[in-house]
């Protein structure tokens, strides 16, 4: 059994596995691909310390800094139910979509988020390229051009507030008859010059001339004219969903499914600790996500120290 079984392999997860093997104790960690979200990301800059890097340097960064310690990898391993110990100092069971079964006294458990998307044409084809989902990250390189966000919800609206001082124009582009965002918001939003507001507004179509984002499409819900708005960039806002299906019922979970933890990483289920996107704690950044998983291993630790195994 491990002392630590950490379950992703994104930044948190790799932070708590550093800090876990660096404690000379038996660490493991499986994900179902390594590197997590930063896979997907393009240019990052605030990495701090770092001025540029691109996410999958990082991420074979973090793979490697892994690799310098005594840590089982088992990576392309996906996770698929949680069986606490039965009892204090007891082990905790992870069982895998492959059949297996680890068993650990501690888990981490740092399984990320994913950006829900339009699933419109071109949407793929310019995700980083123009479409893009994280405004602070991704804001700067807009700086003095037109952007749409999509989603008027809070973070549609924070995305919008945030983007008009950057960029030249912010179009606001709600589904609904009405943006769901906090009156405060919605005020502070609708007093800035440069944005327009769209409501029941559908986007049907990301444009594009083969290397760059040039306009997208929306659809008005009242009536079904469509309408062309020409812009470099376009922020997706209508969702972050933290991959935790598999932990319904077992540990305690936020409406939106973000694992509940309190300062110190610990989960609803004693031996069990959670960081990164994937819990409660605000802002989903790399070095959020690196500290979280590292405090979380620190707390596992201190819990190991604790506890007589059984
Ligand atoms: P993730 O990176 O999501 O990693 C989760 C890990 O868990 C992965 O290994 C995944 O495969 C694994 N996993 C999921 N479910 C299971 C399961 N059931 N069983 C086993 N493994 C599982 N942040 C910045 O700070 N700067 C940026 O410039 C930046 N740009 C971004 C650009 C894009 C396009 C995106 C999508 C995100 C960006 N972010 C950026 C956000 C940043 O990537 C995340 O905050 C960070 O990766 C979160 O780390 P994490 O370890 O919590 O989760």
């Amino acid at each position: 059994a491990f002392d630590v079984l950490v379950i992703g392999g994104g930044p948190a997860g790799a932070s708590a596995a550093i800090y876990a093997a660096r404690k000379g104790i038996r660490t493991g960690i499986a994900a179902e691909r390594f590197g997590g979200q930063v896979l997907d990301t393009m240019g990052i800059e605030n990495f701090i310390s770092v001025s540029h890097t691109e996410g999958p340097k990082l991420a074979a960064a973090l793979e490697q800094h892994v690799k310098d310690y005594d840590v089982d990898i088992m990576n392309l391993q996906r996770a698929e139910a949680l069986i606490p110990a039965a009892q204090p100092g007891g082990l905790t069971e992870v069982r895998l979509a492959n059949g297996a079964s680890l068993k650990a006294r501690t888990v981490i458990l740092s399984t990320g988020a994913r950006w829900r998307q339009m699933n419109v044409p071109g949407e793929d084809e310019y995700r980083n390229k123009g479409v893009a989902y994280c405004p602070h990250c991704d804001g700067p390189l807009f700086k003095g051009k037109r952007v749409a966000v999509i989603g008027g919800g809070n973070s549609g609206v924070e995305a919008a507030i945030d983007l008009a001082g950057i960029v030249a124009h912010v179009t606001l582009i709600e589904f609904d008859s009405q943006l769901r965002a906090d009156e405060v918001l919605q005020r502070k939003l609708r007093s800035l010059p440069n944005v327009t507001i769209v409501t029941s507004g559908l986007t049907t179509e990301v444009l594009g001339d083969g290397n760059k984002v040039t306009g997208l499409v929306y659809k008005d819900r009242n009536g079904g004219a469509l309408h062309t708005v020409e812009l470099e960039g376009i922020f997706v806002q209508i969702g972050l969903v933290p991959n935790t299906e598999w932990l319904k019922g077992t540990i305690a979970l936020t409406p939106r499914g973000e694992i509940e933890v309190d300062a110190r990483g610990q989960t609803s289920v004693p031996g069990v600790f959670a960081a990164g996107d994937a819990t409660t704690v605000p802002y989903k950044q790399i070095v959020i996500a690196m500290g979280e998983g590292s405090k979380a291993a620190l707390s596992a630790f201190d819990f190991l120290i604790r506890s007589v195994p059984v």
